[in-house]
C-alpha cells in the first residue's frame, strides 16, 4: 500500500517536526493535539506548533509552501478525520496509560490496513500493544525518529511479533525514498540501538570525567574530533539536547534493563546535574549548561563548569599530547597514548566498544546495523565496530584480557577472523554473528561512489578531483579538496572531463561527491595570496580558466548532470548553473555568496542567472525583471536553505529533480543523465537583452535607498555598483542590441578584477578566511 496521507497525533517537539517533514515530502498531513483548557481556539496547540516552526532556525520546513500541507486540528473534533490516512503516527507524551487510551480511540476510527506507529523512545512494543486487538497489533510498529526529524537521518523501526511484514516493508520504503531516512530495523529492546549505546557513552564519559576530576574542555577535546565524533563531544552535546532530558533517559533505560546489564554499573546519584536542572541550567535552551556565555565588560566570554564544585570559569583551550597525536595517528594513537587524555579515552571507549560487541545480535541482527545507527543518529563518523577495526580487533581483545576484563563472543570471533569488516574482491564484507563474512548488500537504487572507489581505479585523477566510471556509459566527476573549494587543479579536471567523456566512450557526465559539502566555491586563500602579492595576471587567469571550464561544460556534446548535497556556494553554485540538469539532494544549500567577500560571481554566475530568469515562463517578462531579481538575489548573497528554496530563487529550474535520500542521489543523477542522452543537443550560444544605463539608474536608485536606510555599508555600495554594471550590461549596453554570453563573461571578469584590487574586498576576504564570517565594512 502506498502512503498518500498521514496523521500525526501529538504536536510537541517530535510530532510537529515529523509532520513538517512529511509535508516536506509533499504529503498532506493532519496534526492533532489535545484541546487546551479554556481555549477559544480548540486547535491552538497544533496550529501554534506550525506557526512556531515557521520561525524556527534551523527550519523544520523546507519551504513555506510545505507548511500549507499541514492541517492542524484536535483529537476531540477531528479524530474521525484520520479515517482516510494511510499512516498514523503517535507522538504524545511518554506515558503508557495515555498511549493506550489513544490507541483505543484510533482503533475505533482508522481504516482497515492503515499503519499505526509510536514514536516512543523507551516503551517496549510488547507493552504498547498489550490489551489491543489482533488487527491493531498486526498494523502496529514503532518508528523512532531523532530530533530534529528533518535533519537527523536515522529512523529506527521496530516490528512486533504480530506486525505484518508488508506493513514494515511499506513503512521502510516510504521513510527511505520519500522522507530520505536511513532506516535501521531494531529489535524490541530498551533504547533500541542508538540510544542504548549513545546513553551508555554519555553516562560513562560523564562519570569517568567526574571521577578523574577532568576539565570538561579536555573531555570534549578527547571525546570529539579525535574519534570522528562532532566537536560538541559529550558535554557540548548534553547542552545541545537539554540536560533536563538526562534523568528521564537514564531512568528509562535503568528501569527497563536487567540488573546484570553493564549500564546499571554506571548509574548513580548526580547532585551536580540535579542542581543545574533545578537552577535552570538545562543547556542552550536554558540559562546555560556545562558551558555558558557570560558578558564581561560588553564582551561575551564562554565559560566552562568545574565538575568538582559547580563553579564556572572562562573556558580554556585543551592542550593534550594525546589529542595532538590523534591528528596523525587517529583513534588508535589516542587510545594508546599514556597522558590523561589517552587514559580517559581508553577508560571510556573500551567500555563502550565492548558493550556494543556484547549487544549483537540482542539489539540488532548484525554489526552494520549498529554502526549505521550510531553514524546516522549521533553523527559519528565511524560506528563502534569500525572503531574497533581501527584499533585492530585482535589488539583490542588482547588489551581487555590483559586488564582481566571479559571479551564478548563476537569480539573473539572478530579477533580470530581479523576484523569486523574486510574488503574481498573490491567488495565490502562484514562479519556476521556466526563468524563468517557476508557481502554488505546495498538496497536497489542505492549507488555509492565509496563502493565504486573501493572496486577500481579512476579514469583520471589529480590532487583535487577525479573522474570515475560509474557504469552504463556514465562518468562521474568527483571533487576532493578541503570543503571542495576550487583550485586550478580542480578546474583543470573539469576541462579534462569534458574531453575524456567522449574520448573514453562515455555518454554522459555526472558531477557528484560524497563529502558533506558539494563545493564551498573558489579557494579564497589562493585568491587572497595572489592579490596580496599583486599577481594580477595570475588572478585574472584563474577567473578566465573557470569561465572557460564552465562554458565548456555547458556546451559539451553530452549531457551534464550535477548532483549537489550540502553547500553549493559561489563557484559550487556556478557549476550547477552550467549543467544541463541538476538532481539535488533535498538538503542542498545553494547560493551566489560572492558579494560577502567583496566580489561578483565571475565564472558565469551572473550570466546564467540572467539567462534562466529571463527564460522562466512563470516570471515576469521583459529585460528588467530578470535583472532586478538577479540583483536582489546575488546582491544580498541569498542562500537557499533547501533544494525547494533553490527552485524559488531560480538557482534550480522547475524541471530539476530532488532526491530526499542522500544514498539514492548518485543513482538518481545517473538515471537523469541517461534519460537525456537520446536526442541530446548541446545548448546553443545564447544572447541576452540587457537594459544598459537606464536599468542601471533604476538599480542605483534602489541601492541609494538601502544606503539611506542604513542597510548598505560603504563597501557594499562599491560591490553592488560593480554588480549593477555586470547585470545591466555596462554603460555601453543598449536594449535593442542583444549581447553574447562571452560579452557578459568579459564584464564579469573586468568587474571582478576591479573589485579584487580594492582594500575593502581584500579586508572582506581576509576576514572570511580568519573567522568564516562576512565582514560588514
Ligand atoms: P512533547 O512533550 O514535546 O509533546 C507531547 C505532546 O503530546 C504535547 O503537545 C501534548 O499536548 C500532547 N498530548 C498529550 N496527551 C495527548 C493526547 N492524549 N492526545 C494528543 N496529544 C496529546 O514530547 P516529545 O518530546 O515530542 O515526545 C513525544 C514522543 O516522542 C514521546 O513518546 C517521546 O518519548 C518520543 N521521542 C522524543 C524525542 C525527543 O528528543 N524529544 C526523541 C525521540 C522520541
Amino acid at each position: 500500500m502506498s502512503i498518500e496521507k498521514v496523521a500525526v497525533i501529538g504536536a510537541g517537539v517530535m510530532g510537529a517536526g515529523i509532520a513538517a517533514h512529511v509535508a516536506n515530502a509533499g504529503i498532506p498531513v493532519l496534526l492533532l493535539d489535545i484541546v487546551p483548557e479554556g481555549a477559544t481556539d480548540r486547535n491552538a496547540i497544533a496550529a501554534g506548533a506550525v506557526k512556531k516552526m515557521l520561525k524556527t532556525d534551523p527550519a523544520p520546513f523546507m519551504s513555506k509552501r510545505a507548511a500549507k500541507l499541514v492541517t492542524p486540528g484536535n483529537i476531540e473534533d477531528h479524530l474521525a478525520d484520520i479515517a482516510d490516512c494511510d499512516w498514523i503516527v503517535e507522538a504524545v507524551i511518554e506515558r503508557l496509560d495515555i498511549k493506550h487510551d489513544l490507541y483505543a480511540k484510533i482503533q475505533a476510527v482508522r481504516k482497515p490496513g492503515s499503519i499505526v506507529t509510536s514514536n516512543t523512545s523507551t516503551l517496549p512494543l510488547s507493552k504498547l500493544v498489550e490489551g489491543m486487538d489482533d488487527a491493531f497489533a498486526r498494523d502496529f510498529a514503532i518508528t523512532h525518529f531523532f530530533n530534529p526529524p528533518r535533519y537527523m537521518r536515522l529512523l529506527e523501526i521496530v516490528a512486533g511479533a504480530a506486525t505484518r511484514e508488508d506493513a514494515v516493508a511499506d513503512l521502510t520504503d516510504f521513510a527511505d525514498r520519500r522522507l530520505g531516512k536511513g532506516v535501521v530495523l531494531c529489535n524490541d529492546t530498551p533504547g533500541f540501538i542508538a540510544n542504548r549505546i549513545g546513553t551508555f557513552w554519555i553516562q560513562c564519559a560523564l562519570v569517568e570525567a567526574m571521577d578523574r576530576k577532568l576539565p570538561i574542555e579536555e573531555v570534549d577535546a578527547v571525546m570529539g574530533r579525535p574519534m570522528g565524533i562532532p566537536k560538541t563531544g559529550v558535554f557540548g552535546l548534553m547542552d545541545l539536547v537539554g540536560i533536563d532530558l538526562m534523568p528521564h533517559v537514564d531512568k528509562g533505560l535503568g528501569d527497563n534493563l536487567p540488573a546484570s546489564d553493564a549500564y546499571q554499573d554506571l548509574r548513580r546519584e548526580l547532585p551536580l546535574i540535579q542542581k543545574m536542572i533545578a537552577d535552570g541550567y538545562t543547556g542552550r535552551k536554558g540559562k546555560g549548561g556545562f558551558y555558558r556565555l557570560n558578558k564581561e565588560g560588553g564582551k561575551r566570554v564562554k565559560e566552562a563548569i568545574d565538575l568538582t564544585n559547580g563553579v564556572y570559569a572562562p573556558a580554556k583551550k585543551a592542550s593534550l599530547s594525546s589529542v595532538s597525536a590523534s591528528r596523525k595517528g587517529g583513534f588508535k594513537a589516542l587510545m594508546a597514548h599514556d597522558d590523561r587524555g589517552g587514559a580517559y579515552a581508553w577508560a571510556v571507549m573500551s567500555k563502550i566498544l565492548a558493550y556494543a560487541a556484547a549487544l549483537v545480535p540482542e539489539i540488532a541482527d548484525d554489526v552494520p546495523a549498529v554502526d549505521r545507527a550510531m553514524k546516522l543518529g549521533y553523527n559519528w563518523k565511524f560506528g563502534p565496530f569500525e572503531l574497533i577495526d581501527q584499533l585492530g580487533a585482535g589488539d583490542f581483545a588482547a588489551r581487555l584480557k590483559e586488564e582481566g576484563r571479559a571479551v564478548p563472543d563476537l569480539l573473539e570471533k572478530a579477533a580470530a577472523a581479523g576484523g569486523f569488516y574486510r574488503i574481498e574482491g573490491g567488495k565490502l564484507q562484514f562479519l556476521d554473528v556466526t563468524g563468517t563474512y557476508a557481502d554488505l548488500v546495498r538496497p536497489e537504487g542505492v549507488l555509492l561512489l565509496e563502493d565504486i572507489k573501493r572496486a577500481g581505479e579512476p579514469v583520471a585523477k589529480n590532487g583535487s578531483a577525479s573522474l570515475w566510471d560509474i557504469g552504463d556509459g556514465v562518468a562521474c566527476l568527483e571533487f576532493h579538496t578541503k570543503l571542495n573549494t576550487f583550485d586550478p587543479d580542480m578546474l583543470k579536471m573539469v576541462g579534462k572531463a569534458v574531453a575524456l567523456v567522449p574520448n573514453k566512450g562515455f555518454k554522459a557526465l555526472v558531477i557528484y561527491n560524497e563529502a558533506s559539502n558539494f563545493s564551498a566555491g573558489a579557494n579564497l586563500g589562493l585568491a587572497l595570496f595572489a592579490a596580496n602579492t599583486a599577481m594580477w595576471p595570475l588572478v585574472e587567469e584563474m577567473v578566465e580558466q573557470g569561465q572557460k571550464a564552465f562554458l565548456a561544460l555547458k556546451r559539451a556534446g553530452f549531457p551534464v548532470v550535477s548532483a549537489p548535497s550540502g553547500m553549493a556556494l559561489g563557484g559550487g553554485c556556478e557549476v550547477l548553473l552550467s549543467s544541463d540538469a541538476v538532481q539535488a539532494h533535498a538538503e542542498s544549500y545553494i547560493g551566489l555568496v560572492e558579494v560577502g567577500v567583496g566580489i561578483v560571481p565571475g565564472w558565469g554566475g551572473c550570466k546564467e542567472m540572467l539567462l534562466r530568469l529571463s527564460k522562466d515562463p512563470k516570471r515576469p517578462r521583459g529585460p528588467m525583471p530578470p535583472v532586478s531579481s538577479s540583483f536582489e538575489t546575488i546582491g544580498t548573497a541569498k542562500v537557499a536553505k533547501s533544494a525547494f528554496e533553490a527552485k524559488e530563487l531560480g538557482f534550480l529550474k522547475a524541471s530539476d529533480g530532488i532526491t530526499f535520500n542522500r544514498e539514492r542521489l548518485l543513482a538518481d543523477a545517473k538515471a537523469r543523465a541517461l534519460a537525456l542522452v537520446e536526442d541530446y543537443a548541446a545548448p546553443e550560444a545564447a544572447e541576452l537583452t540587457l537594459p544598459g544605463p537606464s536599468g542601471a539608474a533604476a538599480l542605483r536608485l534602489a541601492l541609494k535607498d538601502l544606503t539611506a536606510r542604513g542597510l548598505a555599508t560603504p563597501h557594499d555600495q562599491v560591490v553592488a555598483g560593480g554588480l549593477v554594471d555586470v547585470l545591466t550590461g555596462g554603460p555601453g549596453a543598449d536594449i535593442t542590441e542583444p549581447v553574447s554570453e562571452e560579452e557578459v563573461l568579459k564584464l564579469e571578469r573586468e568587474t571582478f578584477m576591479k573589485l579584487i584590487k580594492t582594500n575593502g574586498t581584500l579586508a572582506r576576504m581576509e576576514h572570511m578566511i580568519e573567522t568564516g564570517k562576512p565582514l560588514r565594512n
